[in-house]
């Protein structure tokens, strides 16, 4: 029963030496099933793929639906941590890569597993908890696919969604913020056709770098011409993939394109602005065939309910230990708005603080903190490294506490 400490951490050292890729989180759905069942939850395995689910239901009361997120990403870890992964996996491109917890998932899994432990241990509630061990967070479909794997009806509706994500803040802040708190996220795949030949002869080709560098070029203008000064934007080009060798002018280049917003008006004219510089482009050049614009995936930003977060922080504030700030609109992106939106209930997801609080020590202002945080290696880092021990019990507290003032 991972009640104490000294359990969680042991719990979570495990997890981080042995991280899995989304929809393959097989073991650490395992791991979870076999903690909750022995805490006395009805469990759920293989809901939407590899989620669980856990629910402990006590006389009548409100449905609270606590979210954690398994998987993790194709990185090669370079934290030097006695628990470091050495795990490999074949991702869904058919390539293997090495695997990291670089986004601090275990740290969600393993706090959810502490805040199961607790709450079935604690009398004073009543109600039912709906504990939701979600994959697939990164590739974006892991909350769809749970919902549609009925989520909802097989396992009844909340009234409330709460999580929490990880962030290389100090120990002992958390960041709550209503209202859009997490960007919208849409990754496209755009496929650019030119008619390939002889480097040395480019006028008989129509030439898709040359097609290519124009568009990533032109996107830039999207967010600094497009866009209001004072919205949220931003547009990257993460990849850009075209030819083989230097003398072969090839017949198309394929672009990566990440974009966040936090207003649904300005997301659909962003993605309007995208494909027509992509088609007005390829027209220019004379490309042979229309380009094709695909969505890898798609989710929306995640609106905290302005109720629900006030609750949060007033049940934060009543415990004393932590100080919790308004972290500002962050551009990362979340797809625990999904689960909130088909559920129609409102959502509370706040930032847990996970960063050794002695690298603190000095800053003596705002600015200063942020310049500390701005040199720590951020989640996704092959060198993020929440400080373990700490985090665990934070986050743990954190969740009992948010749940606590529903199920009171
Ligand atoms: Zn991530
Ligand atoms: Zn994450």
């Amino acid at each position: 029963m991972p009640a104490t400490l000294d359990e969680l951490v042991a719990i979570y050292e495990d997890l981080h030496r042995h991280p899995e890729l989304g929809r393959q989180e097989h073991r650490t759905a395992g791991v979870v099933a076999e903690h909750l069942r022995s805490l006395g939850y009805d469990v759920a395995q293989g809901v939407g793929g590899t989620g669980v689910v856990g629910t402990l239901t006590r006389r009548e009361g409100p449905t609270v639906l606590l979210r954690a997120d398994m998987d993790a990403l194709p990185v090669q870890e370079a934290t030097g941590l006695p628990y470091a992964s050495e795990a490999t996996a074949i991702g869904a491109d058919g390539t293997e890569s090495p695997v990291m917890h670089a986004c601090g998932h275990d740290v969600h899994t393993t706090c959810l597993l502490g805040a199961a432990a607790r709450l079935a241990a604690d009398p004073r509630w009543q109600g039912r908890l709906l504990l939701v061990f979600q994959p697939d967070e990164e590739g974006g479909g892991g909350a769809q696919a749970m919902v549609d794997d009925g989520l909802f009806v097989r396992f009844g509706t909340p009234d409330v969604v709460l999580g929490q994500h990880v962030a290389p803040v100090p120990v002992g802040v958390l960041g709550v913020r209503s209202g859009p708190a997490f960007a919208a996220s849409d990754a496209l795949r755009i496929t650019l056709h030119g008619t390939g030949g002889h480097g040395s002869r480019p006028e008989t080709t129509v030439d898709p770098v040359v097609l290519g560098a124009s568009v990533v070029q032109r996107l830039q203008t999207v967010v600094s011409r497009e866009v209001a000064a004072t919205e949220t934007v931003v547009l990257t080009v993460g990849s850009f993939h075209a030819g083989t060798v230097a003398n072969v002018i090839p017949d198309r280049a394929v672009l990566g394109l990440s974009i966040r917003t936090t207003d649904a008006d300005v997301r659909t004219r962003v993605l309007a602005a995208v494909e027509r510089i992509v088609r007005g482009e390829a027209a220019a050049a004379g490309a042979p065939r229309e380009p094709e614009i695909e969505t890898l995936n798609t989710f929306p930003a995640v609106v905290n309910d302005a109720a629900a977060c006030d609750r949060v922080r007033e049940a934060f504030a009543a415990e004393g230990r932590w100080v919790v700030v308004d972290p500002g609109p962050v551009t990362g992106s979340e797809d625990v708005g999904i689960l909130a939106d088909a559920a129609g209930a409102p959502c509370a997801y706040w930032l847990l603080g996970g960063a050794d609080p002695a690298l603190f020590a000095s800053a003596t202002s705002v600015d200063e903190i942020r310049r500390v945080v701005d040199g720590l290696p951020s989640n996704h880092s092959p060198r993020y490294a929440p400080l373990a021990g700490p985090t665990l019990e934070s986050g743990v507290a954190a969740l009992v506490a948010a749940a606590r003032s529903w199920l009171a």
